[in-house]
């Protein structure tokens, strides 16, 4: 049976030979050559001055929430719809995270975000705070979607007039930037307060794990960056003497990893080119698909096109989504709640029966994340108007993007989603 990964990595050749370099220099672990020299390659190619490395995009969040001032009872507005780990940082300091809804980006909804700052809190001493539960609302962290962007020029103008610090989530957006309006030329993660990105093998490129802080234009950004090196390697005042002044963490990005990061970025452009071009051929094998579309990427953007999400309709609800193409007709969205749907059918609905076919068929797909706010660890936490994340949870799955796919492997993909497809 021929079978297609949902997501492998791309190692080249070149990645062995600075492991080698590892190994017979000795330097494996916090210190080495490979660690700056990755540092300035991703700062060169996102167009910032300084960047951090770390062990991962979840220690990087940590570490950048922490730069933000985000502490214990502080509250910080982030996504349902996304990976747990955006989230998790925030419970690590001691503070709550109050949930959001998506647009139709799958990113963080600007229009509601406004609205929540507006309607369910006020300002006092320069603080947004949250009217029901008296706490301080301190950042919000807006996650760039499968390479897709975030509404950045409404997310940045309410967190300006509310007094909110942003923190890109760039985990899964390296290489995506702005083409047009406020933010032309800009990359994801540079245009907050702090951005991460990511390096796990899932992402679009890979150091088997890490992650790296950039600070935007900030006035802080250089304090920002030395923060953030002083933090993530244990907090040395004195290296020699073990002089420590702070809690530090033991976040440093190894050599080892940075060995296959200063491979993987030269190979970024050429990823993201493969990536885009896949995309585009299953846009055109799936154009007829019944009830069924490629989401889009936001218009204006250069998208890294990371992940490709496919959403599946069901029969009886057809939802009329608006705007879909720019997303410009965000708030007027009639999506509905599908999970009456799904759990009267006990095979599922047609996004699980297909998913199921395909995965039978040897094809890798997965469903869009479980919403965080009602996974466990957070289903006390505070929600705000949920709607849209509901439909795209029950309605989207992923489907195989590896750079290694070929054309052939895609258009097998197609036909194969096709054919399940009428028989849903
Ligand atoms: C991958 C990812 C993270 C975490 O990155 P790690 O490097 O795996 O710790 C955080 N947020 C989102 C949205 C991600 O996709």
């Amino acid at each position: 049976m021929r079978e297609i990964p949902l997501s492998v990595p791309n190692l080249n050749i070149e990645t062995a030979d600075n492991l080698r370099k590892c190994a017979e220099t000795g330097w494996v672990s916090t210190g080495g050559d490979f660690i700056p020299m990755f540092e300035e390659k991703v700062a060169a190619y996102v167009g910032v001055s300084d960047a951090v490395a770390c062990q991962s995009g979840t220690a990087g969040l940590h570490v950048a929430l922490r730069l933000l001032g985000v502490g214990a009872g502080d509250e910080v507005i982030a996504p349902t719809l996304t990976f747990i780990a955006a989230v998790n940082p925030i419970r690590y300091l001691g503070a709550e995270p109050v949930f959001m809804d998506c647009d139709d980006s799958l990113c963080l909804d600007p229009v509601k975000l406004e609205r929540f700052c507006r309607e369910e809190c006020h300002l006092e001493d320069g603080n947004l705070i949250n009217n029901d539960t008296d706490r301080i609302v301190k950042a919000v962290v807006p996650v760039h979607v499968f390479g897709n962007l975030a509404d950045m020029e409404a997310i940045a103008d309410t967190a300006a007039r509310y007094g909110l610090k942003v923190l890109e989530d760039a985990t899964e957006a390296m290489g995506s930037f702005f083409a047009q309006g406020r933010y032309a030329g800009r990359h994801a993660g540079t245009v907050g307060d702090l951005g991460v990105f990511s390096f796990n093998a899932n992402k679009i490129i890979t150091t088997g794990g890490g992650g790296m802080i950039v600070a935007g234009e900030s006035p802080s950004a250089e304090s920002y960056t030395r923060q953030a090196r002083y933090l993530t390697t244990t907090a040395r005042d004195d290296e020699f003497f073990f002089v420590h002044d702070a809690v530090g963490y033991n976040y440093r990005m190894l050599n080892i990893q940075a060995a296959l990061g200063v491979s993987q970025i030269d190979e970024l452009e050429d990823f993201v080119a493969i990536k885009r071009n896949n995309f585009a051929v299953y846009e055109e094998c799936l154009r007829d698909a019944p009830q069924m579309r490629l989401l889009p990427f936001r218009e204006g953007i250069r998208a890294n096109k990371g992940c490709y999400s496919l959403l599946i309709e069901d029969e009886i609800e057809s939802p009329h989504i608006s705007g879909a193409d720019g997303y410009s007709d965000a708030t007027q969205c009639d999506v509905r709640d599908a999970r009456g749907i799904s759990m009267s059918d006990p095979a599922g609905n047609r996004r699980d029966r297909l998913m199921k076919s395909m995965i039978a068929e040897g094809i890798q797909c997965r469903p869009v994340w479980k919403l965080i706010h009602t996974q466990k660890p957070y289903a006390e936490a505070r929600a705000y108007d949920i709607d849209k994340a509901r439909y795209y949870e029950k309605h989207v799955m992923n489907i195989p993007c590896s750079t290694s796919l070929t054309e052939d492997d895609v258009r097998f993909v197609c036909d194969s989603i096709m054919k399940f497809s009428r028989s849903l």
